[in-house]
């Protein structure tokens, strides 16, 4: 936090060594390696990814103790359909998706593939398989299920006029039939009761959703966001159930760590980008290294941005006012997320067995996900405990305030407080609790802003400037990213006159 605010000050040294690039890409998250993996393939090795954290991967981050690897942020990736074929080409180059990459149905490295039980809920004092409340429910609540699903399958199957699928990932790769995008004016919550759906466990389960993916209240995500979450994936495999997720017991940074290989030495990390300028023959950046309390001033031919978009204003000299106005607009959702490392698994409580992701029904957070899960070992030792919550009941600005004015107290408190209504175990069996704030967690898809002129001109280059981070979809997931990035690789490549090398 501390690094990333000197932005606001400007109070940086003077450059002291002056050196040149082809391509500076700004920002080591997933848009940024994925920038850098695709670059790399193509046999364009004429560049340099300057990461302000001491690490890259951004919000896919992880940390590591004695007894196990965890998240600090994300920690899934759902089977990719074929239209993500960016994601696929990548899993395949990672080893983690075998055979063909645009296979209807490829197999998967079964170690990465979620064991069983994948996920529970908590509600009533009871554990049940799957999310969707069903102890308890009335005649009605199920009714209203099977009149959602059913909207759904609609959705699923639906193409629009130009032959895309109505919602598909990437998001570029949807329908943009009028009625379609007419869904982004109105929130989820609306869209509920506009098709009459007044169940509250539904209610419950949709707003879960939104929380979940795009750290938002159903009232404050577009109805045409809340339908992507659930109508969007249609990855199959071969030797898995299409809803099964790959996962590792440090998320996504197992993916980051082997994207890295092949290019790690043109990582340079600790590294601010504070200040960009675009003359008429390249692009000027002033990097602000961290440890060495020094600026290097680099020249680069081409630029791929992918830090997040509300950073650009602030270093970019000369920005386009529309540009500097879109990045203005975007709204971020806060996010707390905290690591408890536990001598031993919690009581399993009543009901369905723990779970890789375990959620709590009457909680202002999301539940947790298990970092041992994928184990081969018994699960019976310690463990290490990912809990999450999106702080969306309340406007971002007010829940920002909120997360950096509460101490790590306060918030552990909090947290011991929650789980020990399905373990009241938990406080004998923690031996370590550690928070971890993000600010500007994600992109939040509010209503109007996904179909909006200023989002769409978030993805359009400006001069030697290529963006790429996540934002550009308007809602923040691995595929988005890894798109944006793929996608401003090859743009910088053509600027370059380069042959693309792809299995594509
Ligand atoms: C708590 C949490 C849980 C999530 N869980 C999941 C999940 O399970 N599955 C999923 O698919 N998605 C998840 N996500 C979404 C996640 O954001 C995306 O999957 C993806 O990691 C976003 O990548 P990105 O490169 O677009 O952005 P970022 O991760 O934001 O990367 C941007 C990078 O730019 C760097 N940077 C910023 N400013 C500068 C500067 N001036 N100079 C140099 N570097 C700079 C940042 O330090 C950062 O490393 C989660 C997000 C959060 C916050």
């Amino acid at each position: 936090m501390e690094r990333g605010h000197r932005l606001r000050g400007r109070d940086f040294p003077a450059p002291s060594e002056f050196r040149k690039t082809g391509v500076a890409i700004v920002g080591g998250g997933i848009a940024g390696l994925s920038a850098a993996w695709k670059l790399n393939k193509s046999g364009f090795g004429d560049f340099q990814l300057f990461e302000l954290e001491d690490a890259v991967g951004g919000n896919a981050r992880s940390g590591k103790n004695a007894v196990s690897a965890y998240p600090w942020g994300a920690h899934y990736l759902p089977l990719p359909g074929v239209e993500a074929r960016e994601t696929r080409e990548l899993l395949a180059d990672l080893g983690v998706l075998q055979g063909d990459p645009c296979a209807e149905t490829p197999s998967y490295d079964e170690r990465y593939l979620c064991f069983a039980p994948q996920e529970r809920l908590y509600r009533n004092g009871l554990w049940q398989e799957g999310l969707l409340p069903q102890i308890g429910t009335t005649k009605h609540d199920q009714e209203q299920y099977r009149h959602f699903f059913a909207l759904l399958e609609q959705f699923r199957q639906r193409q629009g006029a130009s032959g895309l699928r109505a919602f598909a990932i990437p998001a570029a790769r949807s329908a943009r039939d009028a009625d379609l995008m007419a869904l982004d004016r109105i929130s989820m919550r609306q869209f509920l009761f506009q098709h009459k759906l007044d169940s509250p466990l539904l209610h419950w389960y949709v707003n879960y959703g939104c929380r979940d993916d795009y750290g938002s209240d159903y009232a404050r995500v577009s109805a045409w966001a809340g339908l992507h979450y659930f109508a969007s994936r249609n990855g199959q495999a071969a030797n898995a159930e299409s809803d099964q997720v790959l996962t590792w017991p440090e998320g996504n940074d197992w993916l980051v760590k082997q994207m890295q290989r092949g290019f790690k030495e043109r990582i340079v990390s600790g590294a601010l980008v504070q200040r960009m300028e675009e003359t008429k023959s390249h692009v000027e950046l002033d990097v602000f290294m961290h440890s060495e309390n020094r600026s290097v001033r680099w020249q680069a031919d081409q630029v791929i941005f992918a830090a997040p978009m509300f950073v650009l204003p602030h270093l970019f000299e000369g920005l386009d006012t529309n540009l500097k106005q879109a990045c203005q607009q975007i709204r971020y959702a806060p996010w707390l997320v905290a690591n408890l490392t536990l001598n031993s698994l919690p009581n399993p409580g009543h009901g369905a067995p723990l779970s890789w992701d375990n959620v709590l029904y009457d909680s202002p957070a999301l539940g947790y996900v298990n970092a041992t899960h994928q184990n081969l070992r018994s699960h019976e030792g310690p463990t290490v405990l990912t809990y999450y919550q999106a702080l969306s009941g309340e406007p971002e600005k007010n829940a920002r305030q909120r997360l950096f004015d509460t101490p790590r107290n306060q918030w552990a408190e909090m947290i011991l407080r929650d789980l020990s209504r399905p373990h009241p175990d938990i406080r004998d069996k923690v031996t370590q609790l550690d928070v971890f704030r993000w600010g500007h967690a994600m992109s939040m898809p509010v209503p109007g802003w996904i179909w909006s002129a200023a989002r769409e001109r978030l993805t359009l280059p400006h001069g030697r400037l290529h963006p790429a981070h996540s934002d550009l979809s308007g809602f923040s997931i691995f595929e988005e990213a890894n798109y944006w990035g793929v996608k401003a690789a090859e743009s910088v490549l053509q600027h370059q006159h380069l042959l693309l090398r792809s299995r594509w």
